[in-house]
């Protein structure tokens, strides 16, 4: 039988006996040689060359068997596929190439050192240096996982740093798993996959930032899955982070999910109180400030656990210190972001406030006792408001809105709760009011940069 019909009838029987996905990763690349009686598999490389011989060399040395009806021996050599399919690749427009050629945009002020290390982050620092001290050594490759704002960007930016920093002429890749799915979409539209491919594979270090993005993304996972492959085999380090666990991870694919499995797994936990004021004045002194002992402890008693949040406070004291040319006192710091956290955050009078614009009547109203509706709806609005948002308590809130009694107030909540079970309109009126109340507190302060870098 001739060689490609020989080929074409075995991978049929391997599709059905391994299923599509295994079959397509790892045998749809493979082309045969026939050379007397040996049948030779030509692989793209070693990884391939080791897999197969561990995985489907039995498989596969049955399935040309029973095709060419006659024992065969079997084979393997590693070819130089890639590089002639490589050489094929369609030449790429000048804007697609261009970005192709981005230096690794790592932050530089977060290192290793600008990261305070504590109960929640420990395994997670240790590992994160084990790496940058012998990349592609130890921990090949080291997922990094936790909450918003707890250090996965910092840390996996200062392993690249760490890297570039002892090997200056090392090839550093950091990016989100967003920017390498939009690349990829960009070097499909413009024949670029090759190019693409090609950078990847380059890379000495791979550092992937938030990898639950690729989630139900199978095109960008499965050019990941290959470009991963390529790594591991030829030793580079990968790093990637997750807001997530791999298993937690919606639509993660198997074969990807068993491959950050077999390295290490690390989490990041929000840092406990200490930790959070080492972190405060760790980052207040790098912006030539002295933080006090008790302001620091105050910040960090706070129940926030996300540090780019603690951030945003300490950005909002120090511009208004410096504003306002005042000392970072305690004082200063509980009135500018005492209203920002604490569970308190929303007076009665910012209720009333509040109710009163979106109704277009007036606090006075509000508070006074005349009774048509479109002053009474509003007052027990903000009465429902008022029970819900602050701790004020019944008899509380009745003298905060002209002295009424309690009994007014709880008839009042009863209400609204009552008419928002059967007034949509209604609810997506309170819903409103609430929000604008609760988020004010995220409206004042800055708004913190997402990306990190
Ligand atoms: P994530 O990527 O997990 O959302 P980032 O790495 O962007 O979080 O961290 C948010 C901010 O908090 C950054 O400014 C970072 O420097 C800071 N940060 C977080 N953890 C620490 C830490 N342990 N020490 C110093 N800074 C930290
Ligand atoms: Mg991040």
């Amino acid at each position: 039988m001739e060689t490609n019909a020989l080929w074409r009838e075995a991978r049929q029987r391997l599709r059905a006996s391994l299923g599509q996905k295994d079959f397509e990763t790892w045998l749809d690349p493979v082309r045969l040689r026939l050379d007397d009686n040996r049948a030779v598999l030509q692989v793209p490389n070693r990884f391939f060359a080791s897999w197969i011989r561990e995985r489907y060399w039995q498989s596969v040395s049955q399935a040309l068997s029973q095709s060419a009806g006659t024992d065969l021996e079997l084979g393997l050599e590693i070819s130089q596929m890639e590089e002639a399919e490589r050489e094929k690749a369609p030449v790429v427009p000048l804007r697609a190439v261009a970005q192709f050629n981005e230096p690794p945009l790592l932050n530089p002020i977060y290192t290793f050192d600008s990261f305070v290390v504590g109960k929640c982050n420990e395994l997670a620092f240790a590992a994160c240096k084990a790496v940058a001290d012998q990349p592609g050594r130890q921990y090949n490759p080291l997922f990094i996982f936790g909450g918003p704002g707890l250090g996965k960007t910092h840390l996996i930016t200062a392993v690249g740093n760490e890297i570039l920093k002892r090997q200056p002429g090392a090839v550093i890749h950091y990016g989100s798993a967003e920017g390498l799915s939009n690349e990829l979409i960009q070097a499909i539209r413009f024949d670029g996959l090759a190019r693409f491919q090609e950078k990847y594979r380059q890379v000495d270090c791979l550092l992937l930032d938030d990898i639950h993005f690729l989630a139900g993304r199978e095109r960008t996972q499965e050019e990941f899955f290959h470009t991963f492959n390529a790594l591991y085999q030829a030793g580079k380090q990968i790093v990637v982070t997750s807001d997530k666990m791999p298993k937690e991870i919606p639509g993660l694919e198997k074969r990807l999910r068993t491959r950050f499995e077999w390295g290490l797994l690390v989490d990041l936990q929000p840092p406990d109180e200490e930790t959070k004021v080492a972190i405060l004045q760790k980052k207040a002194a790098e912006r030539g400030l002295d933080l006090a002992h008790r302001v620091a402890h105050f910040l960090a008693r706070q129940p926030e656990g996300n540090v780019r949040v603690l951030e945003g406070y300490l950005t909002r004291v120090i511009a208004i210190s410096s504003f306002q040319q005042v000392e970072v006192t305690l004082e200063l710091v509980q009135r500018v972001v005492g209203p920002l956290v604490s569970e308190r955050q929303v007076s009665i009078d910012d209720v009333l406030s509040a109710v009163a614009q979106q109704y277009g009547v007036k606090v006075a109203d509000l508070k006074g006792s005349r009774k048509t509706r479109d002053v009474s709806l509003p007052r027990q609005v903000a009465m429902y408001l008022a029970r819900r948002l602050t701790r004020a308590s019944f008899p509380e809130i009745g003298r905060s809105f002209g002295g009424k009694d309690h009994s007014t107030v709880v008839k009042g909540v009863k209400r609204i709760q009552e008419l928002l079970r059967e007034n949509p309109e209604l609810a997506e009126q309170v819903r409103v009011a609430e929000r604008a109340l609760t988020e004010r507190r995220f409206m004042v302060g800055p708004r913190p940069s997402e990306s990190g870098v």
